[in-house]
């Protein structure tokens, strides 16, 4: 353990800590060092920015500030937050070592916390999108906002694999299978940018660690009641690729693990994340989860003790951060927290510290800050709306509609409302109703994008239509909800208000066009065969025209379910591979008729990790071998593609989550090792990695040809996901 030094007598002459020119661990191993007990226990401790003065910070050497969700300065824009920041930070450099603090916010879906912000569709319609680079995109945005407002922290991306659609937060997760969640830790990527250190680079955050998704019922903050194989097939893959990707934060599950709170695992925590995944960064708590562990009210001692033992580096106090400085030190100084522990917590954070330049430069970079809401930064929001919308059902070609109709009715709750079409998290914890956010509502994109000559009406409950319309939109579904306000444990279904809006629409005798603004999948089976067509909306956030594009044709749409669609609440949970047979399948996308649309789904297959075992489950026609772990040479999977008559054709197979350890992947014609048509280049270092849409071109090719993908080079590995789309 490190000597304890008194910070008073410590000399000041050019420490080695303060010279950016020395390593960061020698930085560290300086700094620490130099550190009292009372300060190292103080980085430890994470308080929320309303249970502290400016002078605790500097007289209880605070290391970390949050603001929970909806904690904002007034007036609530992206100067008073940096404002409001760089007063923190000052206060605490204020001391004799001058540690900066690191201040985290939930930036879940773009910088939520702040009015003007872009609004990103929340990561259900993410996972929709099937497009990591997109998602990247949206981290680099998300993070350029975030440090416009000084803070250096996000905790996001939620890598939950939702397994039952009951669970309140299934709109946090990317999908039901783990692979989706993995392909989209590019977020991180996005967020930390390619250094920490990078101008408008942020810490990211994997959460919840391990297993929020799986609870039993779909219970928030449940008990997640699987087998180890399980849990580490489903739940752990994100993880171990959210670490490959260098994430600098973990945050922890408020649920257990088979009866055991996360908080106090130290297998799940030390052995697993950081000893056998290698994870070098800070672990966080959960809000006030310590708390949790004992099942008791208020924490103690046992808590506390518990959790840092486990392998907890920082703990989300968030109030009683008094407490919680008092009952650790205590148990340092009985010896029942080894100094080691206190010391490995400590590295792990300044090392964060360091590396995100906070020692060089700790008040916000002003230079973001124009770049909240930037009209750059909604272009891609916009975009990721686009991408996320999946076509459900469109009978007779109803969509997409035509611009030039000479009249348009729009009805439903959702038309024009940007605080629903934005769910949970956004400006408060909750989520809100009407204009809370600048942006544009689905209504509002529906009118910029007809003609000049086309009369759109709007009437919340469909009251004015009649027959004399060709098509009448209703944009209906959930209103916001966050963390177990959202569980549901009755129906699934509609609300009596929309229910009541889509009679009236249907009694006109007008197909209706249904635009589902929803949070997870819902009970509509009943209602469908009234509808001609049915689109997922998600939940989009500010760019409300990103739907109208797909709704006239502008964008064909792309996006494929995230999650198994249910027949019925009561089929809960329903996953891709369970038996049951959902109402839309897990991957499911209609597309337009073939003239309008490039690409069309013909076939997938994927390895079942979790069975340990080769299986093919196949989509549609034209699945082939799926091997596990692949040797070179392997054969992963294979489509029967149709060439046509005039080449070249090309064929877009997306993989989502795989490794070749330092080979390659190539397609194939005829047979493995028959004509090479393409080569998709892995990452030099080998590693979990996802791989995006890769566009084989056939330059030759004619007719049905059979189209494998071959591992090639390198050591072998892993895939976990093969579609093919033509
Ligand atoms: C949520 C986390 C969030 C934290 C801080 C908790 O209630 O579970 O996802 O990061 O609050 O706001």
């Amino acid at each position: 353990a490190a000597a304890v030094v008194d910070t008073g007598t410590a000399s000041a002459a050019d420490p080695i800590y303060q010279d950016p020119s020395q390593p960061v661990a020698a930085r560290v191993a300086d700094l620490l060092g130099r550190m009292s007990l009372d300060e190292k226990v103080g980085q430890m401790t994470q308080a929320e920015r309303n249970a502290v003065s400016a002078a605790d910070l500097t007289t209880f050497r605070i290391g970390s500030l949050l603001s929970g969700g909806g904690s904002a300065p007034s007036p609530n824009n992206a100067t008073s937050w940096a404002n409001m920041y760089d007063g923190f930070q000052r206060a605490a450099t204020a001391t004799p070592l001058g540690i900066p603090l690191i201040y985290g916010v939930d930036a879940v879906h773009g910088h939520n916390n702040v009015v003007g912000a872009t609004i990103f569709p929340h990561n259900i319609g993410l996972g929709a999108t099937r497009d990591p680079a997109l998602v990247q995109r949206i981290g680099r945005a998300t993070a350029e906002e975030v440090s416009g407002t000084g803070i250096d922290w996000d905790f996001a991306p939620c890598l939950c694999v939702a397994r039952n659609d009951r669970w309140g937060r299934t709109y946090e997760s990317f999908g039901e299978q783990p692979e989706i969640a993995s392909s989209m830790t590019t977020l991180i990527t996005g967020l930390q940018g390619a250094k920490l250190s990078d101008p408008g680079s942020v810490l990211a955050t994997a959460k919840h660690y391990i297993g929020d998704g799986g609870t039993t019922g779909g219970d928030d903050q449940g008990n997640t009641q699987i087998s180890e194989a399980e849990l580490r097939a489903v739940h752990l893959p994100p993880f171990r690729e959210a670490v490959a990707r260098g994430a600098g934060s973990v945050m922890i599950t408020y649920s257990s693990w088979n009866g055991t709170k996360t908080h106090g695992h130290k297998y799940l925590i030390t052995d697993v994340l950081k000893n056998e995944l290698g994870f070098s960064g800070l672990v966080v708590s959960d809000w006030n989860a310590i708390d949790q562990i004992d099942g008791q009210p208020g924490f103690t001692a046992t808590e506390v003790r518990t959790a840092i033992n486990a392998g907890l580096d920082m703990i989300m106090v968030p109030a009683e951060w008094r407490s919680f400085i008092t009952l650790l030190k205590a148990e340092v100084q009985a010896g029942r927290v080894p100094m080691s522990r206190i010391d490995d917590a400590n590295r792990r954070i300044l090392t964060k510290k360091f590396e995100l330049g906070l020692f060089e430069k700790p008040l916000t970079d002003r230079a973001f800050t124009p770049s909240v809401g930037s009209a750059a930064h909604r272009q891609i929001a916009r975009e990721a709306v686009r991408k996320s919308q999946v076509l459900l059902k469109n009978q007779n070609g109803v969509l997409p509609l035509p611009k030039t109709a000479s009249k348009v009715f729009v009805a439903g709750k959702s038309a024009d409302n940007i605080g629903y079409q934005s769910g949970g998290w956004t400006l408060t914890w909750q989520g809100g109703s009407g204009p809370t956010q600048p942006g544009t509502t689905v209504l509002q994109g529906i009118r910029s994008a007809v003609s000049a000559s086309t009369t759109v009406t709007y009437n919340r409950n469909g009251t004015g239509i009649d027959g004399s319309y060709q098509a009448a939109i209703a944009v209906v579904g959930e209103t916001p909800y966050a963390e177990g306000a959202g569980d549901r444990t009755g129906g699934m279904g509609l609300d009596s208000e929309d229910l009541a809006t889509l009679a009236t629409l249907r009694a006109s005798g007008v197909p209706v066009v249904v635009v589902l603004v929803s949070g997870r999948p819902l009970d509509i089976a009943a209602q469908l065969s009234g509808w001609h067509a049915l689109v997922a909306a998600w939940l989009p956030g500010t760019e409300g025209n990103g739907v109208a594009d797909v709704l006239f044709g502008d964008y064909r749409p792309t996006g494929a379910l995230p999650f198994s669609w249910m027949q019925s609440a009561s089929q809960q949970p329903i996953n891709a591979g369970d038996g049951k047979t959902p109402l839309f399948a897990y991957g499911f996308g209609d597309r337009f008729p073939a003239t309008q649309n490039a690409y069309a789904l013909i076939g997938a297959s994927y390895y079942d990790e979790q069975r340990g075992t080769q299986v093919e489950r196949c989509t549609d026609s034209g699945c082939g071998q799926n091997v596990g772990y692949l040797t070179p040479g392997d054969y992963v999977a294979y489509a029967d593609v149709d060439f046509g008559a005039t080449p070249p054709t090309s064929v877009v197979t997306r993989l989502a989550s795989g490794s070749t350890a330092g080979g390659t992947l190539q397609y194939r014609l005829d047979s493995p090792t028959g004509p090479l048509v393409a080569t998709v280049p892995a990452a030099s270092t080998g590693g979990w990695q996802a791989w995006t849409s890769r566009t084989a071109t056939a330059s030759g090719a004619t007719g049905v040809h059979r189209l494998y993908l071959v591992a090639t080079g390198g050591t072998g590995g892993d895939l976990a996901n093969v579609n093919w789309f033509q």
